[in-house]
């Protein structure tokens, strides 16, 4: 069989490699264009997202991307009749602490230029009238949610307006640009139109590639090995990304870290279904009684689950105010290991979760040792740089680019980072972040030494 040729070929079909080649079909008038995968679409990293968005980053830059995405994504949802269910009642990070100044210096530092714009002080001095509720904010109502976040410490505010969170909860910062989407949705909704635009997709494993003039694509499939011959290759092959590149010659400073989530039906009516995004930004040590520590502890293997852990635990309603699933997740991993195609789930997860989130939530509490039988327990890696900012733009070999390393944010910056690689490969006008989000920027000095002090690195 003669080789395909294509102009640009892209390797995964995840929501990153679709949303870059949506891009180059309607902003770059591209049709002659392959979508690679081993796998349907969108059926690894990207169906394990939880889907939630925000634009609370440690960093302008990253501010700036993923609220480029945001406006991409909204221009979506009116496109397609909200297709792709975008809700905007926000994250509402709660936390024990009292003074709440060095997160509100953390915040002035992520929103930069804009912190005056965005941040409003919800205290005594300047109570509650001025917060607006999120109930109404859901799939019908997002556009009338407010911009920028409400940093609430007065507590007469936190009572009328979270009355789920534990009474010991001294602060809310209730970040508005945030909520959720559905990425299947998105996804098919970019699918529909690279078809119509005459892309095309393929069902096969990328085994090696050679250089010469353009790049020749080795393909396994089930019918037997394929060629391809493309003028641009795209690396979207999210924690395979480093294995794509190295048959580039190219080594990506990427690690892939496992982490999970669970998704139950609430029968307890536990959590509210018009909440916001609740996180717990505290650190904590689980929840077990005097006997199931001492039991726990005895196990070498298991004592792990008796100390403390990270921040960040998260939950939310799932499916709609019309269902009862909620979805739970906690990215308290952190060791790398090399990425599986079937990776096994730990069967402690559950508990620890529900555990963890019932600090916050201690409704929760009613599921302890009794989670339901039907309950959902899945995984994906976290493929990240040591500084958690994305790699898009050019990559080793002339024509070669990459659009990886989303980590535990893909979902949410895939519309900008599709249409930032897209960009790059078209040789438009880039946005001022561009730069700063590609391979170039480990030569800037300046910026890499700022990120590596930084200890806050945006992972949720
Ligand atoms: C538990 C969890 C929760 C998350 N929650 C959120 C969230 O709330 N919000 C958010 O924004 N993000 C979230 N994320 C992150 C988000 O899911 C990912 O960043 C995103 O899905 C990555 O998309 P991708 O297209 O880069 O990778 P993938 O979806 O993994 O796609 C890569 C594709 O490349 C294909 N491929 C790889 N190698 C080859 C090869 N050699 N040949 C052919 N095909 C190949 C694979 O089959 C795969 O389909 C979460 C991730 C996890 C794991």
């Amino acid at each position: 069989m003669p080789p395909v040729e294509v102009e640009i070929a892209i390797v995964g079909a995840g929501i990153a490699g679709i949303a870059t080649a949506y891009y180059l079909c309607t902003e770059h008038g591209v049709r002659d264009l392959l979508i690679l995968d081993a796998l349907p679409p969108m059926s690894l990293t990207t169906a394990r997202s939880g889907e939630n968005y925000r634009n609370w980053w440690p960093h302008p830059a990253m501010v700036a991307f993923t609220d480029s995405s945001i406006d991409l994504m909204e221009r979506i949802a009116r496109e397609s009749a909200n297709a792709i269910r975008m809700t905007r009642r926000g994250y509402a990070l709660a936390t024990r602490a009292k003074d709440v100044s060095g997160m509100v210096a953390s915040l002035e530092a992520g929103y930069g230029a804009t912190a005056a714009a965005h941040i409003r002080m919800v205290d005594t001095a300047r109570a509650g009238a001025n917060y607006v509720d999120c109930a109404p904010h859901g799939a019908e109502g997002w556009e009338l949610a407010p911009d920028g976040i409400d940093v609430i410490t007065e507590p007469d505010t936190i009572r009328r307006h979270f009355p789920h969170y534990a009474d010991d909860v001294g602060a809310v910062l209730h970040v508005r640009r945030a909520g959720d989407i559905s990425a299947q949705q998105m996804g098919q909704f970019m699918l529909e139109q690279i078809r119509a635009s005459g892309g095309r997709l393929m069902l096969g494993r990328l085994a090696s590639v050679e250089r010469n003039g353009k790049f020749a694509l080795l393909i396994e499939t089930d019918e037997g090995s394929a060629r391809v011959l493309a003028g641009s290759l795209v690396d979207a092959a999210g924690p395979f990304v480093c294995d794509v590149a190295a048959m580039l010659g190219v080594k990506l400073p990427t690690e892939t870290i496992f982490q999970q989530k669970i998704a139950f039906r609430d029968r307890a009516a536990a959590i509210p279904r018009r909440m916001a995004f609740a996180v717990d930004l505290d650190p904590q040590i689980l929840d077990w009684t005097a006997e199931e520590r001492d039991l726990i502890g005895a196990d070498p293997s298991n004592a792990w689950l008796t100390g403390r852990f990270p921040g960040g635990i998260h939950c939310r309603p799932e499916g709609g105010e019309s269902s009862d699933w909620i979805k739970l997740g906690w990215a308290f991993n952190r060791a790398p290991v090399a990425p599986q195609w079937e990776p096994a789930c730990d069967e402690r997860f559950p508990e620890v979760v529900l555990r963890g989130a019932a600090a916050l939530q201690p409704a929760l509490k009613a599921y302890y040792g009794r989670l339901p039988t039907d309950l959902s327990l899945y995984g994906g890696y976290y493929t990240m740089t040591p500084e958690n900012w994305p790699l898009i733009g050019p990559m080793g070999p002339a024509g070669a680019f990459v659009v990886g390393a989303l980590s535990g944010y893909g979902t949410m910056a895939a519309a900008a980072a599709g249409s930032l690689c897209a960009g790059w490969i078209a040789g438009a006008e880039l946005p001022d972040h561009a730069m700063a989000l590609s391979l170039a920027r480990y030569a800037d000095e300046a910026l890499m030494a700022e990120l590596g002090e930084s200890e806050n690195k945006g992972i949720l």
